[in-house]
């Protein structure tokens, strides 16, 4: 038991080896602003990590130069070895969802779905079974012919997540997805975004500046501070040994 349990351990370790995102000394200035400040981060595969941090620390920043829709001014990022820094965005195969859901209003939810497997030319025979399975995983399967206007805040934010998933991204990037939401919604799409990440395997990284949100949800958690990476840690972690009176402040600050 004891040595199939070591195994398994090692075959994780050399999964998780293979497909590391790695963020290598990125910095980013808007004018003299400095919104990214020499950020060092490695995400392993299928961890969810969270970037913490107060309004205006530059987590918005950092996860826009990972979805490659910004460019640092100096650093490297890499995904199991590859160099993705000059690599376009629709070509990095990672998935999104902002705060604003941001649907194509005028498709309905199945086409939205579909939108991203046609951009990467998966032919129609093809695309119909995906949508519906990523329908069903999110429990849209009977919303699929409805428009966006036709749907609730949390039906739209489920839509934007199957459409982010349909296409089995490398890695699911989430800009304070839940934002909009009222708390009890924003809790059951926590429980629900945790269980497709279990399911799929998938890495994530999560950017939100609610600390119960982030501990609750993530592996790891990067708490970012006026750019810069404050504490890299698992919940447990920041809360024994925070590495600063910030970190100690702003993760054990319940409001
Ligand atoms: P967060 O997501 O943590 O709230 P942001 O990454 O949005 O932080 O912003 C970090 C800093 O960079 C802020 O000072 C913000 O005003 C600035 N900033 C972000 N985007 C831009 C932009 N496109 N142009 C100029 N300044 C920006
Ligand atoms: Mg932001």
């Amino acid at each position: 038991m004891r040595e199939q349990q070591l195994r398994l351990a090692d075959d994780r370790t050399a999964r998780v080896a293979g497909r590391e995102m790695r963020v290598e000394a990125v910095s980013k200035k808007f004018g003299q602003a400095v919104a990214v400040d020499d950020v060092t981060l490695g995400i392993s595969a299928g961890e969810f990590v969270s970037l913490l941090g107060p309004s205006g620390s530059g987590k918005s920043t950092l996860l826009m130069i990972i979805a490659g829709f910004e460019q640092p001014d100096s650093g490297e990022l890499f995904l199991g070895g590859e160099r993705l820094t000059d690599i376009p965005p629709h070509r990095r195969n990672f998935g999104h969802v902002f705060q604003k859901y941001a649907l194509f209003p005028h498709m309905t939810a199945a086409e939205n779905i579909a939108f991203p497997l046609k951009m990467r030319g998966i032919e129609k025979a093809k695309r119909g079974p995906m949508v519906a399975n990523a329908l069903e995983r999110m429990r849209l399967s009977a919303l699929g012919e409805r428009l966006p206007h036709q749907l609730s805040g949390g039906q739209q934010q489920r839509v934007a997540l199957a459409r982010a998933i349909v296409f089995q991204p490398a890695l699911l990037l989430m800009d304070e997805p839940l934002g909009a939401l009222d708390k009890k919604l924003r809790e059951e799409m926590q429980i629900e975004i945790k269980q497709i990440q279990r399911e799929l395997g998938i890495t994530v990284v999560f950017v939100t500046h609610d600390q119960d949100e982030a501990l609750s949800l993530s592996d790891r958690v990067a708490v970012i501070n006026q750019g810069g990476l404050s504490q890299f840690a698992t919940p447990r972690e920041l809360y024994d040994r925070p590495s600063s009176r910030f970190v100690a402040d702003f993760v054990g600050d319940n409001n």
